[in-house]
C-alpha cells in the first residue's frame, strides 16, 4: 500500500495519479457538464480531479477504479468509528423501514439530545439542524437576539460554515455585513482586547473554535479560553464554542478537555453518525428563546431537522464512543504527530505538524500560512503574500496526490483525522508514506 515514491514519480505525480484513476477521470468529465467545476462541494475538489468513491468499509475507502485508500480524513473528521460500522448499519437499516421523515417529532431526537446534554453539561437544551453551517448561523442569531447587539467577533482564519455572517469579504456577501464582523487574533488575549477596544458594548458574541480546524488544526491554550470566558462575561457578550470538529477530542468535547464552559455550543460531524447533521445548544434560559410557546420566539424551521436516520446513527455512534475509545484514538493521534515530527526533523525538512487527540495537520514550509491556503476568507493582500500562498498550495497539492497514490486519503490542505478501526500499524504506515510525500512536495 505504501508504494515508495521514486525519482521518476517525483517528476510526474499527476501522471501517476491519472494512470490509476481513468474511471474517476471519466466521471469527472461527465460531472463538469452538469455541476460547476464538476463538483458540488468546494472542499472535495482537487486537481486534476478527485477520486470518485465506490464504497467505504471500516478504515478503507475504495474508488471506482478499484484503488483502496486508508481514510485519514473520515469525511472531514465526521466519521469517527469508520465507514459502514456494523452497529450503525444495523440501527439505520432497522429504522429506514419505518419511514424517512415526518412532519412530527420522534422519540429519537429526545434520546440524542439527552446524550449530548449528558456529555456537555453546558448544553441544557439543544436544537438539531442539517449542517454545521446552520448551527453557527442560528447560534449567532440567537446571540444577537439575546443581547440586542449586532456585532459578531471571530478569529482570523476561522471557519464556521458558509452562511453570510461566516463568509464576509467573499463575493456575494453584502459589504454592510462585513461591518458587523470583527476579526480577532487567536491565542492572544491582549490582541482581542485591543481589537474590540471601545466597541465592547456592540458585540453580541465571540465565536471560537477551541481547536481551529481549517486554519491549521491549532488548539487554543486553556488559559486563552479561560480569559475569553472571563472577558465575554465581563462585557455582556456570549461565548460560543464552535465544536463542529472539536467535539471529537474527548467524551466531553473540547470544553470538557479544556475545562471552560461556553454559553452556546455548535456541533455537527460525528454527532450524526455519518449522516447530515448540525446542532446548537446551551443554557435553558438562552435556548428557550426558540420555545414556540413563547411570544416573539425565534423561528427555527428545517424540513429535515432531527431526521430519524441521523438521530439513530448519531445515538449509535455516541454509544460506541466510550472514554476508552477516545483515549485510544488520542494515543494513536499522538503516535502519528510524534512520528511525523521526528521524521521531518531527522530528514531536515521544513515542515511541522499540529493537532490534538485524533486530529492533525501537516504544514509544509514554515513560511506557509495554512489559513490562507484554505477555502474561505483569504485576506491575502500584496503580491508576495499571494505568491507565498500559491507556493504553499502547490506543495500541499503534491503532498496530497503523493498520499493518494500511496493509498491514503487526506484533505488537500494537509489535514486529517483518525478513526477507531485504525491500528498502530496503520498509523506507522501513514507516517512513512507522509514523510516520503513531504520530501517530494518540498523538493519539487
Ligand atoms: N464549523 C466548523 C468548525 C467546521 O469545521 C465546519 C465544517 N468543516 C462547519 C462549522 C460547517 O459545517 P457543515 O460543513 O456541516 O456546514
Amino acid at each position: 500500500m505504501t508504494a515508495p515514491v521514486d525519482q521518476a514519480s517525483r517528476l510526474d505525480i499527476v501522471e501517476r495519479y491519472r494512470a490509476r484513476t481513468p474511471r474517476s477521470a471519466e466521471l469527472f468529465e461527465r460531472a463538469t457538464r452538469v455541476l460547476p467545476g464538476g463538483s458540488t462541494r468546494t472542499t472535495v475538489f482537487t486537481e486534476p480531479y478527485p477520486p470518485y468513491v465506490a464504497w467505504g468499509a471500516g478504515k478503507t475507502v475504495t474508488d471506482v477504479d478499484g484503488n483502496a485508500y486508508i481514510d485519514f480524513l473520515g469525511n472531514y473528521t465526521s466519521l469517527i468509528v469508520g465507514h459502514a460500522h456494523p452497529d450503525i448499519v444495523a440501527a439505520v437499516e432497522a429504522r429506514i423501514r419505518l419511514g424517512s421523515a415526518f412532519a412530527a417529532p420522534t422519540e429519537l431526537e429526545i434520546g440524542l439530545a439527552e446524550e449530548i446534554s449528558r456529555r456537555l453539561p453546558s448544553i441544557e437544551r439543544v436544537r438539531f439542524t442539517n449542517s454545521g453551517t446552520e448551527a453557527t448561523m442560528f447560534a449567532l442569531r440567537l446571540a444577537r437576539a439575546q443581547t440586542g447587539r449586532d456585532v459578531i467577533a471571530q478569529f482570523a482564519g476561522a471557519y464556521h460554515g458558509t452562511h453570510d455572517m461566516a463568509m464576509t469579504g467573499t463575493p456575494g456577501v453584502p459589504d454592510a455585513l462585513g461591518e458587523l464582523v470583527v476579526d480577532l487574533p487567536f491565542n492572544d488575549m491582549a490582541g482581542v482586547e485591543r481589537a474590540l477596544a471601545g466597541r465592547e458594548g456592540e458585540v453580541a458574541a465571540i465565536i471560537v473554535e477551541p481547536i481551529q480546524g481549517v486554519a491549521g488544526m491549532i488548539p487554543a491554550t486553556p488559559g486563552f479560553l479561560r480569559e475569553l470566558r472571563e472577558y465575554t462575561s465581563r462585557h455582556g457578550m456570549l461565548l460560543v464554542f464552535d465544536e463542529v470538529i472539536a467535539f471529537r477530542v474527548g467524551p466531553g468535547g473540547a470544553q470538557g478537555m479544556f475545562g471552560v464552559s461556553p454559553d452556546l455550543t455548535t456541533l455537527g460531524k460525528i454527532i450524526g453518525g455519518g449522516y447530515p447533521v448540525g446542532a446548537f445548544g446551551g443554557r435553558a434560559e438562552l435556548m428557550d428563546r426558540i420555545d414556540a410557546r413563547r411570544p416573539g420566539a425565534l423561528v427555527h424551521g428545517g424540513t429535515f431537522n432531527g431526521n430519524p436516520i441521523t438521530m439513530t446513527a448519531g445515538l449509535a455512534v455516541l454509544r460506541l464512543m466510550t472514554g476508552d475509545e477516545f483515549d485510544r484514538l488520542a494515543s494513536l493521534g499522538a503516535r502519528l504527530r510524534d512520528g511525523l515530527a521526528e521524521g521531518l526533523a531527522a530528514a531536515g525538512l521544513d515542515a511541522r505538524v499540529t493537532g490534538i487527540a485524533s486530529l492533525f495537520h501537516v504544514h509544509l514550509g514554515r513560511a506557509a500560512d495554512s489559513a490562507s491556503i484554505a477555502i474561505g476568507r483569504s485576506g491575502a493582500g500584496d503580491r508576495a503574500a499571494l505568491a507565498a500562498v500559491a507556493a504553499a498550495k502547490a506543495r500541499a497539492h503534491r503532498f496530497h496526490l503523493s498520499l493518494l497514490v500511496a493509498g491514503y486519503l487526506t484533505a488537500p490542505r494537509g489535514m486529517g483525522a483518525l478513526m477507531t478501526p485504525m491500528s498502530e500499524a496503520d498509523v506507522d504506515g501513514f507516517v512513512a508514506a507522509a514523510l516520503e510525500a513531504a520530501g517530494d512536495a518540498l523538493e519539487s
